[in-house]
């Protein structure tokens, strides 16, 4: 059993790991801003270095992370996912823009300004604008109601 001034705690409500300083009664979650009563949580490390606190609230975080990850891996990837990664295969800019817009209309059924916004800020790169007039001037999508994009069925 170690003893010291910090310890590492766990969030009831997040599940994310922090080190406190345990002379204080209180500590406020830096994830979700949970107020934590410190005497009412289990205490998973002690010691009188807050760097080796840091430390400590470093892995286990990382854990936690790792831990969680298979669920995630199980999960389908979403028609953002998989658009950029199919887009991939595109020689260039316009084949890509294409391929993006066919999977969200595979995907989503249809995708309008919010879904290629989406796209752009995953690639970080791109103009809405221009985006919407490759897809226009390629006659591969149509417009079932303005501002709505689906892929021409081929
Ligand atoms: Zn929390």
């Amino acid at each position: 059993m170690n003893i010291g001034r910090y310890g590492v705690v766990v969030c009831t409500k997040c599940g994310n790991a922090k080190g406190v300083d345990l002379g204080t009664k209180t500590t406020k979650c830096p994830h979700c801003r949970r107020r934590l009563i410190i005497n009412k949580l289990t205490v998973f490390y002690r010691s009188d270095s807050q760097k080796n606190i840091a430390q400590v609230v470093g892995e286990l975080n990382a854990k936690i992370r790792d831990a969680e990850m298979p669920d995630k891996k199980s999960n389908p990837p979403d028609a953002y996912t998989l658009a950029l990664k199919e887009s991939r295969s595109g020689s260039n800019e316009r084949e890509r823009l294409i391929i993006i817009g066919r999977v969200l209309s595979r995907e989503l059924g249809s995708f309008d300004k919010k879904d290629l916004e989406i796209i752009i800020s995953r690639r970080g790169t791109g103009e809405i604008e221009e985006i919407i007039d490759v897809l226009k001037k390629s006659d591969l999508f149509y417009e079932p109601k303005p501002g709505t994009f689906k892929a021409v069925e081929t």
